[in-house]
């Protein structure tokens, strides 16, 4: 199943797609996809329903970030040997765990605000795992029970703020609009095997970015288990799992984000995301 949120910004509505794509009003069933309502009994109650006779919503209207909202939105660094390498910097013995501000999710195709002096902007495609349980210190044999579902992430990144301001990633991790996610959450029991998924970017129409879950360090399965040794893990929370070779900062010589580039990005059985990059953020 694929959840998705179709409408204005601050105005959703939660829908899933029927059988021929097409999103389906599901409000009656629950008021929207956020960290209140994301269960294994939610979606229980979604298949339960005749999407037939669900409402129609509009094809063109635009999509959301799938959750209204998240609790922890948290990433994964240097997770794919080629792109540690691309940076310089040895594979590291342990996940590099950091947070982006929970409230830069956005939607999938929103256009993306360079932050005021942004000069070094700059894109990862990534396989988003959606918790859809709470886990503590969870086995990584159970760890991908937890998993509600995944989600094509742009993890993007202003690589200044990042590394040469001092402290935490966080800073060049979380201007708002940052964190497209969607188009859909793709329900983990359509997705066989999270270890074997292509994914690509693509800058202007130019292929940047071309890689395989599969070239992950540390799997979806161990990264929950680890993450959950440290703190709980509670439905809605985004884990994005890291990036392949071919960032900005990577290319020879670097090359970043400026108005009016258009980015599209995907991972294979996700969907695809396409955004446009604007002029400075107004903060709003
Ligand atoms: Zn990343």
């Amino acid at each position: 199943m694929k959840l998705l949120r179709v409408g204005s910004k601050g105005k959703e509505i939660p829908a899933i797609l029927d059988g021929e794509g097409r999103p389906r009003d599901v409000s009656a069933i629950v008021p929207d996809f956020s960290p209140e309502t994301l269960s294994f009994q939610l979606l229980d109650r979604l298949r339960q329903a005749d999407s037939a006779t669900l409402p129609l919503l509009p094809a063109e209207a635009r999509i959301g970030a799938p959750l209204s909202r998240t609790g922890h939105f948290i990433a994964i660094g240097l997770n794919y040997a080629d792109h540690a390498a691309e940076g310089n910097v040895q594979p590291p013995p342990e996940p590099i765990i950091f947070t982006k501000a929970p409230n830069c999710l956005s939607g999938p195709n929103d256009p993306i605000p360079l932050p005021r002096g942004s000069e070094r902007s700059d894109w990862e495609v990534e396989l988003a795992v959606i918790i859809g349980e709470r886990c503590y210190e969870v086995a990584e044999a159970d760890a991908l029970s937890k998993v509600f579902g995944y989600a094509v992430c742009n993890d993007v990144s202003e690589r200044h703020f990042q590394m040469e301001r001092a402290g935490q990633w966080l800073k060049g991790k979380s201007s708002p609009g940052f964190g497209p996610l969607g188009p859909w959450i793709v329900t983990a029991d359509e997705i066989a095997d999270p270890q074997h998924l292509p994914l690509f970017l693509e800058l202007n129409g130019e292929r940047m970015q071309d890689g395989n879950t599969a070239e992950m360090i540390f799997s979806v399965a161990y990264l929950i288990a680890y993450a959950s040794r440290f703190f709980a893990l509670e439905p809605g929370d985004i884990i994005t799992t890291g990036t392949p070779a071919g960032v900005g900062m990577g290319k020879k010589p670097p090359r970043y984000l400026k108005a009016g580039d258009q980015l599209q990005l995907g991972v294979s059985g996700l969907g695809e995301q396409r955004q446009t990059i604007v002029a400075t953020a107004t903060g709003k």
